[in-house]
């Protein structure tokens, strides 16, 4: 048994932050998911970033890479099996502890209160309601990972370059007739290229604007260039009223691109 001294300092550094990982998948990978978050963990202390709320995870089937469900001061983390099979698993528990981050902190991004207030304040289409969800998880995604490039692709690899240029290149066969669905991907493509420009990782001239202004032409509107520049200066830590701001603004664009 350990004396209870050696527990509360455990608790201090978040060592047993984790509390279960489950394997809903049959496919295993439980240990490999368990040290995966442990190491992540350690690099984001090495920060003074802690994640205090406990976590529990699962490994499940399903089209995305993860997902996480923050309620009750507790977090649920949804780990695929393609992401435990991929190399992409420390990157993908680097993303995920960056939404938990920002949810514990109360971020603008990441508040149900703020949440409240869009819902008020932010008129969309219904037609673009899911072109819109979509472009607006990945302003929350700009926010979790403003901290997992702390952590994550640091030493000069290009592992987020070559992550978000398949997303462009996976979106170019996805163009259809549906205009919001056209202009969602268009987020998407901003979001990607957004993302790597703010974090210094993509050059103006880099062939992946081609690829994704291509993508806007063929789909007969001109989006990427703004939907870029709005994701790579998110401001950092926005008021709430700043924050339902910005994201009239990005329904404005997106709006503009499906009525073009
Ligand atoms: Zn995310």
């Amino acid at each position: 048994m350990h004396p209870p001294r050696t527990f509360i300092l455990g608790r201090r550094v978040g060592v047993d932050v984790l509390t279960a990982v489950v394997d809903r998948s049959g496919r295993g990978g439980t240990r490999k998911v368990k040290a995966a978050f442990e190491d992540v963990a350690a690099r984001y202390a090495e920060h003074g970033l802690r994640v205090s709320w406990p976590v529990s995870a699962e490994i499940v089937s399903m089209a995305i890479m993860g997902a996480t469900k923050s309620q009750d001061s507790s977090h649920t983390l949804f780990v695929s099996v393609r992401a435990v099979e991929s190399g992409l698993l420390d990157g993908l528990i680097a993303h995920e502890m960056g939404h938990m981050l920002r949810t514990e902190s109360g971020h603008a991004s990441h508040n149900a209160e703020v949440f409240r207030a869009l819902s008020r304040e932010v008129r969309i289409p219904r037609a673009a309601e899911g072109a819109f969800s979509a472009a607006f998880n990945h302003i929350q995604d700009i926010y979790a990972d403003d901290y997992a490039f702390l952590v994550f692709s640091t030493d000069g690899d290009d592992r987020a370059y070559e992550f978000f240029s398949q997303w462009i290149e996976g979106n170019a066969s996805m163009r259809g007739r549906n205009r919001w669905k056209n202009v969602g991907l268009a987020a998407t493509n901003g979001f990607a290229l957004g993302n790597l420009l703010r974090h210094g990782r993509l050059s103006r001239d880099d062939p992946l604007w081609e690829r994704a202004h291509a993508f806007d032409r063929e789909a007969g509107f001109e989006a990427v260039a703004a939907l870029a520049d709005f994701y790579a200066k998110l401001p950092e830590d926005p008021s709430p009223e700043t924050f339902v701001t910005q994201v009239n603004t990005l329904a404005t664009v997106m709006t503009r691109a499906a009525s073009s």
